[in-house]
């Protein structure tokens, strides 16, 4: 096998993939630190992409558009299953290069790759979900069918929360469409999306049709203004969304763009609470809450508050908080020093809006040091404190308390965000009521992180999607291509007899 993925974990530095071949860092090119954030230091260099690099990588998309448009679906989709196989063979090492990143815990990372993979797999039927609709005799001798065909080049920008799954959310659709693909990754976990272009080389996808550059704005502006980009889909925090999607937008391009969130669980007097509770640990605490879909607001509805407040308080510090890689770890640390920092300003923010802090994780620690913050968990939380309204995307979950079922919807309706939202109860009827009437892409019931399988499409209403189109899934296939519709009418042919006149071969 021609890659070496040990080395890729100690590389010093991390470059682009460009035309089929990783391409050597370009010794002027801006660069930044790519942490260990379970140690708090300075594991290699992600080095950005310069200007002319940028320009190769989308000439080299733009030049293999025709060829694979032009391939069958069926052996693009043998792609996709090979690539499959071939993921699935280095799952481990995929897995570990994303723990040593990110920080989230080994089986975390394994994990996101399983849920990426069923995208792949849908991706793997693209032959079936392309089938147009054919009517026949819409008009004396006329029938009409319709085709999807592919866009061109699809830029795909992506946060650091899952840095496997969130572009196979976008890729393997848009490929298996037939159209060509410039990944920006984020560059604070930037080397998994180096490892995944290998193995969709090996498996046989051709030069130029899949690429990777790393950068900031700089190269994000590039992408979503340059001409030779067809279609932008981003997944990130909201004020970049709304921006990419305005941006893109004006340039004419299609836009979807995923943006930040703030889930809210409501559990209702009736609820199982060992199950209730059960899930807000997970939904909260997992992947130390660096979570799209994770809940970071529990709503008790009626006198359910202190028991649940005093379960929760008593499980919150038995997280087990160490190395993604240890045996046992339930809860990594922070991506970054920067971003472990602003999650903690907002407990203190908490504190001095007046929430009661029931659980304070920040004394919490780790020996060999790191990103690591314990498990936060605020009490009587209010919607006007910064805390309620903000996402903080960290190990903080609030309780918001409130009287009546109509009360916790009307609260989760007034949020500014609308990603996922549960409900916990045993009532057939409330549950019926929550999942109609909540402004919400994504619904639970008794469930946590009612996040859809691949073969649905996956996305939030207001603030947490800017565009038209939900991600992968049915919506995928409509996102990454375009419908035509053909009416035709043949001349009286060979069936009429006289008229019928056999060209001559010369
Ligand atoms: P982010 O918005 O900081 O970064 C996302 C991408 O945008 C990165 O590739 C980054 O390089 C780029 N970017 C950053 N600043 C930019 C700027 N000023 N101009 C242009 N591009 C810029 O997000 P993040 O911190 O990497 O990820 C966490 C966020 O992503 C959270 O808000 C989380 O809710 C959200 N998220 C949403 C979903 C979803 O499905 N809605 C899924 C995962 C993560």
């Amino acid at each position: 096998m021609g890659r070496n993925e040990v080395a890729m974990l100690k590389a010093t530095h991390v470059g682009q993939w460009i035309d089929g071949k990783a391409v050597a860092p370009s010794a002027d090119a801006r660069s930044m630190p790519v942490y260990d954030p379970a140690r708090g230091e300075v594991a290699r260099q992600v080095v950005f992409a310069t200007d002319a690099q940028l320009d190769q990588a989308l000439d080299a998309a733009r030049a293999a558009f025709p060829g694979w448009a032009a391939t069958p679906a069926l052996r693009r989709a043998r792609v996709m299953f090979r690539f499959k196989a071939l993921v699935e063979e280095h799952a481990d090492e995929l897995a570990e290069l994303v723990t040593r990143e990110h920080g989230k815990v080994f089986s975390d990372s394994h994990g996101e790759i399983t849920r990426g993979l069923e995208v792949v797999e849908f991706a793997c039927g693209i032959p079936q979900l392309l089938k147009g609709e054919y009517s026949e005799q819409v008009g004396t001798g006329i029938d009409m069918y319709s085709i999807r065909q592919p866009l061109g080049v699809c830029a795909g920008i992506t946060p650091f929360n899952f840095p496997v799954m969130v572009p196979m959310w976008m890729y393997p659709v848009a490929l298996a469409c037939g159209n060509t693909f410039v990944l920006k990754p984020s560059e604070r976990d930037p080397s998994a999306s180096l490892f995944v272009a290998e193995l969709l080389r090996e498996a046989g996808l051709p030069d130029g049709v899949f690429n990777v550059v790393h950068g900031d704005k700089h190269a994000v502006d590039r992408l979503l203004t340059d001409p030779r980009v067809d279609a932008v889909s981003f997944v990130g925090s909201t004020p970049i969304a709304r921006y990419v999607h305005e941006t893109a937008g004006a340039a004419g391009k299609r836009v979807q763009a995923l943006g930040g969130a703030k889930n809210h669980m409501v559990v209702m007097p009736d609820a199982d609470l060992d199950q209730a509770v059960d899930a807000l640990i997970g939904a909260a605490y997992g992947s130390a809450g660096e979570r799209c879909m994770a809940v970071s607001i529990a709503v008790a509805v009626g006198g359910v508050a202190d028991a649940l407040v005093e379960r929760l308080a008593a499980r919150v510090p038995g997280i087990r908080m160490a190395d993604g890689m240890a045996e046992g770890a339930e809860m990594g640390p922070l991506v970054t020093g920067a971003h472990l920092e602003k999650v903690r300003s907002y407990v203190d923010i908490g504190v001095d809006e007046g929430a009661q802090l029931v659980v304070d994780g920040r004394t919490a620690s780790v020996e060999g040091g790191g990103f690591f913050l314990g498990g936060c968990l605020f009490d009587h939380v209010t919607p006007q404190m910064r805390i309620y309204r903000e996402e903080i995307f960290g190990p903080v979950l609030g309780v918001v308390r409130v009287e009546t079922f109509e009360q916790a919807v009307q609260l989760v309706n007034a949020h500014e965000f609308g990603n996922g939202a549960a409900v916990f109860t045993r009532d057939g009827d409330a549950a019926r009521e929550f999942a109609n009437r909540v402004q919400i892409g994504m619904v639970g019931v008794n469930v946590p992180i009612p996040v859809p399988m691949a073969f649905h499409s996956f996305g939030g209403w207001k603030s947490s999607l800017f565009g038209d189109h939900h991600i992968h899934g049915p919506e995928g296939v409509r996102f990454y291509t375009r419908y035509k519709a053909v009416t035709q009418r043949w001349p009286t042919g060979i069936r009429s007899g006289a008229e019928f006149v056999m060209p001559t071969m010369k």
